[in-house]
């Protein structure tokens, strides 16, 4: 999902649903994986039609002059038509979001523990060759067969020339779409693949760890050395191409991703927040350990940066201290639930317990209305909250937690109903005109 997925960023805390089909059927906008059937909703008007098959005949000329032959255009472009559900799927606005603790129960459930350790096992000499040689955990690079597709079970049904084109043609995605389309074209080319062979997600991502085709041209690598990049019908070419990717992202051999950590009651929040990296020392020093109590393990000698502390349900949920491998994980799917969900999912495949801290569930998720409102009121009282998106990022929860240490509030991040209710009152005392 990488290059799609950093258009699709989350909330750390309350996050519009994106993460993968295999997590749940239920439609998220703006979703990754369709795994329904791609029959159009509706019949687009003859009007559309029309535009669309003259967008067709047009982008022949660009992939054509962009290496692609003649033959292969003619074969994958023959029969594609506009798609009206995945034009539909592409405009939704996530009404509904979807609570990180509810995330994390289906991410990391029971089921998905064992059928990954059963996968784990089944693939035991694969795995370890893979491991090898790139130096990425198996444990980690079968977590992310399991988020992506329930380890290859469920890679989307669309044809991907129809679906790349139908985001091509017009709509909010319709650069990449493009992109994409004329990076399938080279793929099939490359491949070689049959056109009919080409399934995907909606949104172009395909194969056992759901690659979009710009990221198989520039990553994908032959894993089973039967001469072919075949992401679709061998796991070994899937995940050795994923452990690629991870590789020149940066990954940090014999590092982990982070683990959960316990504040001390007097922690300073106004330093936790994902993109704060400090020295281990410091964190051991204000009193931070593991979830056990035990003093924070030393900072590899490979590790400048150290490790940020992540509340991904405020102040009243479960900490943790992110490390750099975390960050590569979220080049591959720019979503910290999912990045947290890929990690933790490893662990728990690995043996090791799960969360300890308790969520705080009786803490409903904003509403996108409300998540957008919230953003206006921050930007009205004098914060930054970035582009007013119904998008609860990083830059949300940096405005936040500056307005709470201005207000004496305990400063973590984490907006709920009862801020949102504070900053409409304060708003509404102060008079101000709502800006945004
Ligand atoms: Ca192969």
């Amino acid at each position: 999902m990488r290059t799609l997925a950093r258009l699709l960023a989350l909330s750390p805390a309350v996050f519009a649903l994106v993460a993968c089909a295999a997590t749940t059927p239920t439609p998220r906008p703006p979703q990754r994986v369709a795994i329904a059937t791609p029959a159009p909703a509706t019949t687009p008007a003859p009007g559309d039609l029309a535009k669309f098959d003259a967008f067709v005949r047009d982008f022949r000329a660009t992939a054509l002059a962009a290496g692609v032959s003649p033959q292969v255009y003619d074969r994958s472009m023959a029969g594609i038509s506009l798609n009206t559900h995945i034009q539909d799927l592409n405009l939704r606005q996530p009404e509904f979001s979807q609570a990180i603790w509810d995330y994390l129960a289906v991410a990391v459930s029971p089921t998905r523990v064992a059928d990954g350790q059963a996968a784990l096992a089944a693939n035991a000499a694969m795995l370890n060759k893979i491991e090898a040689q790139y130096g990425i955990p198996k444990a980690v690079l079968v977590a992310i067969w399991g988020l992506e597709t329930n380890y290859g079970t469920l890679m989307g049904h669309y044809d991907m020339f129809e679906a790349l084109a139908t985001l091509g043609y017009d709509g909010p995605r319709q650069a990449l779409g493009r992109r994409e389309l004329l990076a399938a074209l080279k793929m099939e080319q490359a491949g070689p693949f049959q056109p009919e062979e080409m399934v995907s997600s909606w949104a172009g991502a395909f194969g056992q760890t759901q690659f979009m085709p710009s990221a198989w041209l520039s990553h994908a690598v032959d894993g089973d050395g039967d001469g072919k990049k075949d992401l679709w019908h061998s796991a070994a070419d899937a995940l050795a191409s994923t452990a690629s990717m991870l590789a020149e992202d940066g990954w940090k051999n014999g590092e982990s991703w982070g683990y959960e950590v316990r504040l001390p009651a007097n922690f300073p929040y106004a330093e936790s927040g994902r993109d704060n990296p400090q020295p281990l020392a410091h964190w051991r020093q204000l009193g931070v350990t593991t979830a056990l109590g035990a003093p924070l393990p030393p900072q590899p000698a490979t590790d400048s940066e150290g490790g940020s502390i992540f509340l991904p349900a405020g102040a009243r949920g479960p900490a943790f201290l992110l490390l750099h491998n975390f960050h590569v994980i979220m080049r591959y799917n720019a979503a910290s639930a999912y990045a947290l969900g890929v990690g933790l999912l490893a662990d728990r495949i690995n043996g090791l317990p799960g969360v300890i801290g308790t969520w705080p569930r009786d803490e409903e998720p904003l509403s996108r209305d409300d998540r957008m409102t919230f953003q206006r009121d921050l930007a009205t009282l004098g914060y930054d909250p970035g582009k007013i998106d119904g998008m609860l990022g990083p830059k949300v929860s940096d405005a936040l937690r500056a307005y709470q240490v201005a207000h004496g509030l305990l400063p973590d991040g984490f907006p709920t109903h009862d801020l949102l209710m504070r900053l409409e009152r304060e708003i509404a005392a102060k008079g101000t005109v709502k800006g945004g």
